[in-house]
């Protein structure tokens, strides 16, 4: 219903709509019959004539059209006759959905689901996909009490995939749906991040076992220094030596660390300085040089005429080449050579290769080079100070510089790291 007020509102605004658009016409007369009374003409006939022209002029500008209030729709109940607009809706969602029945036949599958279970023939029964008793416990419960329910459903074939599923009636829950009724089944995966959490804890296990390690040993040589070595100087000096070496690991792993979670920080922003490498992979040459020596290993460098820029942050691309020169230099002393190769050829990315005549890397370990903490063999790497987390921080540099780590070895001839940008 409309109040009065609106009413008297909508025709004055109906007026100002009218005198608006006529205004030239009601300016023009106004002018005519001013200059009338002004030639002689008696004012109120003047007068009388100026407001019939006006009247006319009101009469004649058509009433703009009434626009019709927007209705609600109505509350459409779901059912069968809805499926399409379901069905539509459901492919733009990137989750497996299936929409079935309250016998459990499947009416509409969306794309996402055909590609994690397989194409399946509409009117099929959900058991002909999903055989997990489980799950069609849980969609039975949800038809028989009309309550949306959830579990999480694992699945090891084709590949391992962990899922949240949940079912529930399309509208309003309750007990009284139809038979007729729509139940939407969908599929959350959640496989990443079950990975990424189990990988988490895998890290911090791994780190408080690394630093407990030295830890120990420390308590322990302090126990003695306390206890039966207290009045032996020269114990006393061998120990003092051994927990400077156990205090100087755990440093260089806190550094390490450290090096990790900053740059975990910042690895979606992609560094923007102009590096030339030449300049770059000499310093780390004359960086390394003591090592070098130390190990009876000589450091060559293979560099072209002429710059070699990248994009890049030069103390993350220093970090990643010393790693790698000097990983070459420790793993592979026996070898005497380590010899640095800079290429950059038109139309080609550029490429620095770290190539070792050391004892090589067997295929299986390879791949996992780059995880924390994995080391082909562990004594070996703590005897050469390692920590086991040079090249997990090798690779997150490089994929910040958009950058690959390629690695090459042959078990007796040597290995080459290879770094592409
Ligand atoms: P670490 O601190 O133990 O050196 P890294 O992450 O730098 O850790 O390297 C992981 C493992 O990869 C090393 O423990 C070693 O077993 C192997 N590795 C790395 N570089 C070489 C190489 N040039 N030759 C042989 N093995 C290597």
């Amino acid at each position: 219903m409309e109040r009065p007020n609106q009413k008297i509102s909508q025709q004055i605004a109906l007026l100002q709509l009218r005198l608006r658009r006529e205004w030239p016409l009601i300016v023009l007369s106004s002018v005519l019959a001013a200059a009338a009374v002004s030639a002689g003409l008696d004012w109120r006939g003047v007068m009388v004539g100026w407001l019939l022209l006006f009247l006319c002029v009101l009469a004649r500008t058509p009433p703009p059209a009434p626009v019709e209030p927007l209705q609600d729709p109505e509350p459409d109940e779901a059912g069968p006759g809805s499926l399409p607009l379901i069905g539509a809706a459901l492919e733009a969602v990137d989750m497996p959905v299936f929409v079935i029945g309250a016998d459990l036949s499947v009416l509409h599958q969306n794309r996402a689901a055909e590609k994690a279970f397989g194409a399946l023939s509409l009117g099929s029964h959900l058991s002909a996909r999903l055989r997990s008793p489980g799950i069609l416990d849980m969609v039975r419960e949800t038809v028989a009490t009309g309550q949306p329910n959830q579990m999480e459903h694992s699945e090891r074939l084709p590949s391992e995939r962990v899922y949240i599923l949940r079912v529930a009636p399309v509208g309003p829950a309750g007990p009284e749906l139809a038979d007729g009724s729509l139940y939407v089944l969908a599929f959350r995966d959640v496989s990443e991040l079950r990975r990424i959490e189990r990988m988490r804890s895998d890290f911090v296990a791994n780190a408080s076992h690394e630093l407990r390690t030295p830890l120990a040993s420390l308590r322990g040589f302090i126990e003695t220094l306390q206890g039966p070595a207290r009045a032996d100087a020269k114990a006393q000096e061998r120990f003092l030596g051994i927990m400077f070496d156990q205090a100087t690991r755990m440093s260089r792993l806190v550094d390490d660390l450290l090096s990790l979670s900053r740059l975990e920080l910042k690895s979606h922003i992609a560094p923007d300085q102009t590096i030339d490498l030449r300049p770059l992979i000499g310093h780390v040459r004359d960086t390394l040089m003591p090592l070098a020596e130390e190990l009876g290993v000589e450091i060559r460098t293979h560099l072209p005429d002429g710059k070699v820029e990248v994009l890049g942050d030069r103390d993350e691309l220093v970090q990643v080449f010393e790693n790698l020169i000097e990983n070459a230099c420790k793993y592979g002393q026996e070898g005497k050579v380590v010899d640095v190769f800079v290429k950059s050829e038109p139309s080609r990315p550029v490429e620095v290769s770290v190539v070792d005549r050391g004892p090589g890397i067997s295929a299986e370990h390879v791949p996992r080079l780059t995880e924390r903490f994995y080391r082909v063999s562990v004594a070996d790497s703590r005897s050469k100070k390692g920590t086991g987390l040079g090249l997990a921080i090798v690779k997150h540099i490089l994929t910040r510089h958009r950058a690959r780590l390629i690695v090459k070895s042959e078990v007796g001839k040597g290995t080459a790291f290879t770094v592409r940008f």
